[in-house]
């Protein structure tokens, strides 16, 4: 069965776009650590980060570098941390977390933001790319 990640790439579940090449995809987290938190991910479906093969995990780096540096322009943040987890959806993927305090590392404290938030700072991240 497809990821819910695969089911954002091909459109059938919807998403905040953040950024998009041919490969990758990169959309607002749905319950986000801290305004702004992104996800990486290949649009090929592949569980594990480091089951991916070299170019395109080499390729997922240079694709979340370039969105992190747009985060870290759009969202007021000390810095941009990066998180590898994967324990909820079995699709290779980077968080991309706008950092102020070491909770917004800690996947507990968690933001609500409203459909039109999401939107907005999806729209200035992209704005920064
Ligand atoms: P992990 O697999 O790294 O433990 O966590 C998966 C992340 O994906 C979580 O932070 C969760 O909020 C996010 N997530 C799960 N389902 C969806 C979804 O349908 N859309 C979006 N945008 N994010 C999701």
């Amino acid at each position: 069965m497809a990821s819910i990640f695969s089911k954002i790439v091909s459109g059938e579940i919807p998403c905040y776009k953040v950024a998009e090449t041919n490969d990758f995809l990169a959309f607002l987290d749905i319950n986000p650590n801290a305004k702004g938190h992104t996800l990486c991910i290949p649009k090929k479906e592949v569980d594990k980060l480091f089951d991916l093969d070299e170019h395109t995990f080499n390729e997922l780096m240079k694709f979340s570098r370039t969105v992190a540096l747009a985060i870290e322009k759009a969202v007021p943040c000390k810095r941009v941390g990066m998180t590898v987890v994967g324990l909820e959806v079995p699709h290779a993927h980077v968080h991309l977390i706008p950092l102020n305090a070491m909770e917004d590392a800690q996947f507990i404290k968690k933001e609500t933001l409203s459909p039109e938030d999401f939107e907005a700072t999806a729209r200035t991240i992209a704005s920064c790319l």
